[in-house]
């Protein structure tokens, strides 16, 4: 098996609760909030806590390479304003700490806002900042940025975007790229057709890297091509259609590495990945 499908599954009750969640649905990925959130302030995780995440995670058999936990979404590591930025950074760096604690490779991202204060180039370079002061403070754990669809004055859009904080990160082995369909279509790359897919994933390829590729987020759209409108579908409903995903899941570059649903309808996530599955072709 070279691939691992799962969804963005609930910590209700405890983070434990993720890996038993994932499994519920035949998930053999999952990605996770190691805190809420939507709160700044987290309580540090409990030695019991951790100890049955961990003990959950090996009982469901998936491997901690494939879980994609997700930061929290105030966290804007690009921000102009000094203050805002600092106290970003620092929930940013307690996360990535949770992440470790719990056994776990990788942190998932979004790059950041310029908020229209200051240019992209220069929001570029607060984001890679911020990167670098993470990875100087912390261990281990790989910092996943993820592609935009480029909605408000989110950076990250472009691939050159992607390419641009990576060459100013100065340890290359903490940081990769999750690619998202959804935002990756709004933002005007086209995979609908296999020649369209194999065009934006040679330009990936080119400009950023497969080898900076640690992670997938499998989303329809409901927004249009280049739209730059972030609105996810269930997957084969929306306007990317299921040919996009039949590429991907017959794509040895998105080999072992989480593939992650985060459609809408979390009851038919179980049949989606069923679905997903049953698209490899022999
Ligand atoms: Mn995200
Ligand atoms: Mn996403
Ligand atoms: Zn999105």
């Amino acid at each position: 098996m070279r691939k691992f499908v799962g969804a963005h599954v609930s910590t209700a009750g405890g983070v434990f609760n993720a890996p038993l969640n994932a499994k519920k649905i035949g998930a053999r990925a999952f990605a996770l909030f190691t805190k809420n959130q939507r709160q700044w302030k987290a309580k540090p995780l409990t030695e019991e806590a951790v100890k049955k995440f961990k003990e959950n995670l090996k009982s469901v058999g998936i491997k901690p390479e494939h879980v994609l936990p997700h930061d929290s979404y105030l966290i804007n590591l690009g921000s102009p304003d000094k203050e805002k930025r600092e106290k970003s950074l620092n929930a940013f760096i307690d996360e990535v700490e949770r992440c470790r604690q719990l056994g776990l490779r990788l942190l998932n991202f979004h790059p950041g806002s310029s908020l229209g204060k200051v240019s992209e180039k220069e929001c570029l370079k607060i984001v890679a900042d911020s990167i670098n002061e993470a990875i100087s403070k912390t261990e281990e754990v790989i910092l996943v940025i993820e592609n935009t669809a480029g909605q408000g004055s989110w950076i990250g859009y472009r691939f050159e975007h992607l390419a641009e904080i990576i060459d100013m990160v100065e340890d290359k082995s903490r940081i990769g790229v999750c690619l998202d369909t959804c935002h990756m279509f709004a933002a005007g790359y086209d995979i609908r057709t296999k020649e369209a897919y194999e065009k934006t994933m040679k330009e990936f390829d080119e400009v950023v890297g497969f080898k900076y590729l640690k992670g997938m987020h499998l989303n329809d759209a409901k927004s249009e091509l280049g739209s730059r409108v972030d609105r996810h579908h269930s997957i084969g409903k929306g306007n990317i259609g299921l040919d996009a995903f039949k590429f991907i899941m017959n794509d040895p570059r998105t080999d072992n590495i989480p593939l992650i649903l985060e459609t809408i309808d979390p009851s038919i996530w179980k049949e989606e990945i069923e679905l997903l599955y049953s698209l490899i072709e022999e």
